[in-house]
C-alpha cells in the first residue's frame, strides 16, 4: 500500500514500543510474548534505544526475537555519531527503518548533518521530532537532505494535531508519520486526511491496533485513497487541488494556489495536460466537461456518477486516479 525507501508497508498503522514493552513485566503472561503485536500493523518500531547505554548487538538480538509480520524499525539516540552510523549500515543491510530520536534535545544542525551522512549509507530514515522543533530552516534542510519520514510527536496537542500535519504536508517534504492520541478510526483518519502518510500508536492495546490496521487496509481497498484530502474549501491540504474546479470565481482555490506557488492559468494547463490520455480526461455532462475538475467520490453527484459509469470506472478507480493526479500536480 505504501512504499517508503526500501520499505513496503501493508497499511499505514505503525506501533512504537520499547524493549520493556515486550519483556520485563513479570506479572503478565501476555507481555512476555514477543508475538504481542501479531503483525497486522504496517510497521513496528522498537523505541527508546540509547546507544550510549546499549550496544547495537543488543538491539539486533531484540529485533531478532520479535516475531511479527510487520516491517521492523528501531528508534535510536546517541551522543556520539559513530554508533549511529554503524546503526545506519545495520539498518540498510537488514532493510529496517532507522529512526533518529531527536526529541530529547538533539540540535537542528547535528540532526540535519546526521541525516545527510546516514542517507549516504542507503538507509531508509525517519526523524522523530516535536512540532516546535520544526522551524522553517530545519524543515528546508530536511527536505533537501533526503530524509524519508518525519515522525511528528503530536500527543497531548488537544485536537490541533491535524492542523499541524496540514502545515507540514503543504511543504511537500518527507512523508509524515503522526504520533497522536488515537482512540478510534476518526482520530486516525483526521490526521491522514490532512496529509499524514502513517499514524503511529505508542504501546497500543493489541486488539485495537489489530482492528485499526485491518480497517485501514479495507478502507484503502474500498475507497481507493486511504489518506484522501478534503476539498480545499472544506479546509483540506494542497492535495485537495486534485478536486478543484477551474479557478473562475472567488473561492479558496486562489489562496491554495498561492500557497502552492502555482499561477491560476498554470493550474488549468497542468490539470488538462495531466489528464490527457487518462480516463479523467473525459466527463461529458459534468460541470466542466472533464472528470479532472470533479469533486470527491464521497460527495454525491449524479452527473459525475453517470460519467464514471460511462467510462467504466468505479469510485475506487476514480479516487486512485485523483491520488496520482494530486502527486503529479504538486511535483515541483
Ligand atoms: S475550486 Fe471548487 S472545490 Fe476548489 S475550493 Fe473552490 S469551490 Fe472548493
Ligand atoms: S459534475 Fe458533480 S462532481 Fe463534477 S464538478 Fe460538478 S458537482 Fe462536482
Amino acid at each position: 500500500m505504501l512504499e517508503v525507501g526500501y520499505l513496503n508497508l501493508d497499511n499505514p498503522i505503525a506501533i512504537t514500543c520499547s524493549k520493556d514493552d515486550f519483556h520485563g513485566h513479570h506479572d503478565s503472561h501476555e507481555l512476555h510474548d514477543s508475538n504481542r503485536f501479531n503483525g497486522s500493523a504496517g510497521l513496528l518500531i522498537l523505541d527508546d534505544i540509547d546507544l550510549d547505554k546499549v550496544s547495537l548487538s543488543d538491539v539486533e538480538a531484540t529485533l531478532n526475537e520479535i516475531k511479527t509480520a510487520s516491517t521492523l524499525g528501531f528508534s535510536v539516540k546517541c551522543s556520539r555519531d559513530e554508533p549511529l552510523m554503524e546503526a545506519a549500515r545495520f539498518a540498510a543491510r537488514n532493510l529496517y527503518l532507522m529512526e533518529l530520536d531527536a526529541l530529547s534535545g538533539m540540535n537542528a544542525v547535528r540532526l540535519s548533518d546526521l541525516v545527510k551522512s546516514i542517507k549516504r549509507c542507503g538507509t531508509t530514515l525517519s526523524a522523530k521530532l516535536s512540532p516546535e522543533m520544526l522551524t522553517e530552516d530545519l524543515a528546508r534542510a530536511l527536505r533537501n537532505s533526503g530524509l524519508d519520514i518525519i515522525h511528528l510527536n503530536l500527543s497531548g496537542m488537544n485536537g490541533t494535531g491535524p492542523k499541524m500535519v496540514k502545515k507540514i504536508s503543504d511543504q511537500h517534504g518527507p512523508r509524515i508519520m503522526a504520533l497522536g492520541d488515537i482512540g478510534d478510526f476518526e482520530d486516525a483518519e483526521s490526521l491522514l486526511a490532512m496529509g499524514a502518510d502513517l499514524v503511529s500508536l505508542h504501546v497500543p492495546d493489541p486488539d485495537f491496533a489489530d482492528w485499526l490496521s485491518k480497517t485501514m487496509k479495507e478502507y484503502d481497498h474500498l475507497s481507493g485513497w486511504y489518506n484522501a484530502p478534503k476539498h480545499i474549501c472544506s479546509g483540506g491540504d494542497l492535495r485537495g487541488l486534485a478536486f478543484c474546479c477551474p479557478p473562475v470565481k472567488q473561492c479558496p482555490v486562489l489562496g491554495a494556489l498561492r500557497r502552492a506557488g502555482i499561477a491560476p492559468e498554470e493550474f488549468v494547463n497542468r490539470k488538462i495536460k495531466l489528464a490527457k490520455g487518462t480516463p479523467l480526461e473525459n466527463g461529458e455532462g459534468t460541470c466542466f466537461g472533464s472528470l479532472v475538475w470533479c469533486c470527491k467520490a464521497s460527495k454525491p453527484c449524479y452527473l459525475r456518477e453517470a460519467a464514471l459509469r460511462r467510462a467504466g470506472l468505479s469510485d475506487r478507480d476514480y479516487m486512485n486516479l485523483k491520488r496520482k493526479l494530486a502527486e503529479q500536480l504538486l511535483k515541483t
